[in-house]
């Protein structure tokens, strides 16, 4: 895959990058293992200012960041501004808190290990490499990076191919926040070319967002180097309605939980399960409100849903959506890309999906929704738990012994009761099963790449 800039409300290429070479790379690595040494000494509060002046530099330059976002993988101005807020925002977070997050966890009674003095200490593990995706250029990249350098590690960014634009600018960014040469540096190389960097000896762990198969290559490179790793995979959350609930706001919700960010997103619902009570009512609200979306120039300020980022991942949602027409399934609203350059796709609903569509199963990732009616809870949290993913699920019931349920019984990495999932640095995110494994974020977040070092002093 070529390093490009695409526009793809467009179809043009805009900027294209050579990959760098081994040359480039080792002296990459070299100057991230030097700083690494460096840096590893620095303060809290050193750390904290240069986390600082980035969130200011960020907010400052806001929109220009924010056309570049728009510009490279089509999500809406509006969000991509949104996105670059809440980065800002994720830095001052860690910046204010990771100093008590990473606080020496001593031991209250040392006596019973024999000890006048014992305690845990987080240190950095050094460089971290993250592969991430395009589809929240900023935010992916942001919540990995703002954690990992109040830690006192050093950044190596492999960014997706199609947003190398944004990964220049992330690497400038820290720069020009005054972080030393080599704490985050961005490697423009292909998928291709990880193996290799994840097997030096100088790459300490490795972080992940991204597909299955990305997670599986790197967690194999990484389980024979025995290095740590952070999954953050795909998803294909459940959104389940029950008759307590305000089905008119659980349908207003529902719409938006779908179509964030051009419905590229890992944790949009996108399973509706529907309890047959209140089926036709929320139906009827949901598919209206999809289609009422405006589809078009994401640069426009009233333009909701903007092109799929890529040719090949609007292909994909096609494939997935002939598969369930061609085995009895009902297309409710959308279903037909636009003519024209482009890749836009409209939100879409389908109804009477089985067990025989791949899409029963599979993550759709663009504006598709899937709608099932069910006869009760027992058969809504079948059918949520039924795909193998596990990252996030919400639930719309105000009956408290139902929310007991959903909160037991859904496998996810995060169970969002009369709301959508959604990201906050002050809360864990991250998944099970297919979904991966470890978290982002909050306290946990950071000590993902910590070494935990227990001291014991007679
Ligand atoms: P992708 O193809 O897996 O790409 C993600 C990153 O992995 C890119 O940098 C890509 O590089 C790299 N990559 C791909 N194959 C690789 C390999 N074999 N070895 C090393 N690196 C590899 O993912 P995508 O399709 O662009 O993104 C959508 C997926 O990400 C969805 O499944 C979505 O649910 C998931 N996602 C998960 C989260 C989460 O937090 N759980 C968040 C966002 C997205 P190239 O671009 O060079 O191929």
């Amino acid at each position: 895959m070529a390093i490009q800039s695409v526009n793809p409300a467009t179809g043009a290429v805009v900027r294209t990058f050579d990959a760098l070479n081994g040359d480039e790379i080792e002296q990459r690595l070299a100057l991230a293992s030097a700083t690494a040494a460096v840096y590893r000494r620095t303060t809290f509060a050193e750390r904290a200012a240069l986390l600082r002046r980035a969130a200011d530099i960020l907010d400052a330059e806001r929109h220009e960041i924010a056309v570049t976002m728009t510009t490279e993988m089509g999500k809406t101005l509006r969000s991509a501004e949104a996105e670059a807020a809440k980065c800002a925002k994720g830095m001052r977070f860690y910046a204010e808190h990771a100093a008590a997050f990473l606080a020496d966890e001593t031991l209250a009674d040392p006596g019973s290990v024999g000890a006048s003095r014992a305690f845990g200490r987080y240190q950095p593990l050094g460089v971290v490499l993250a592969v991430m995706p395009w589809n929240f250029p900023l935010w992916q990249v942001v919540r990995f990076a703002a954690p990992a350098l109040m830690a006192g590690n050093v950044g190596l960014l492999k960014h997706a191919s199609n947003v190398p634009q944004c990964a220049l600018y992330l690497e400038d960014l820290f720069r020009r926040a005054g972080f030393p040469e080599g704490a985050f540096q961005t490697l423009l190389i292909g998928a291709g070319q990880v193996e290799a960097v994840l097997r030096d000896p100088r790459v300490a762990a490795a972080t992940v967002t991204g597909s299955e198969p990305a997670g599986q290559a790197v967690a194999s490179v990484c389980g024979q180097e025995i290095k740590k790793t952070v999954l953050e995979l795909g998803g294909s959350d459940p959104f389940v309605v029950m008759p307590s609930a305000d089905v008119a706001r659980a349908a207003e919700v529902a719409v938006t939980a779908r179509c964030q960010n051009n419905g590229q997103s890992c944790i949009a619902a996108k399973r509706f399960i529907v309890h047959e009570d209140v089926y036709e009512q929320f139906a009827e609200l949901f598919v209206a409100g999809m289609a009422a979306l405006k589809v078009g120039d994401p640069m426009d300020p009233s333009t909701d849903i903007g092109p799929l980022a890529t040719e090949g991942g609007r292909l994909d949602i096609e494939e997935l959506l002939a598969d369930a027409v061609k085995e009895g399934a009902s297309i409710l609203c959308g279903g037909t890309a636009p003519s024209g350059p482009g890749y836009f796709f409209p939100p879409t609903v389908v109804g009477d999906v089985t067990p025989a569509m791949r899409l029963h199963l599979e993550e759709a990732f663009g504006p598709l929704a899937t709608l099932y009616r069910v006869p009760d809870i027992d058969a809504a949290i079948e059918l949520a738990n039924v795909t193998s993913f596990g990252l996030g699920s919400n639930a719309w019931t105000t009956d408290p012994a139902e929310q007991e349920r959903f909160i037991s019984d859904l496998v996810a990495g995060a169970v969002f009761l009369n709301g959508m999932v959604s990201s906050h640095p002050e809360l864990p995110f991250g998944g099970v099963r297919r979904s991966g494994y470890g978290r982002e974020l909050s306290a946990v977040g950071i000590r993902e790449f910590c070494n935990l070092k227990t001291v014991w002093a007679g």
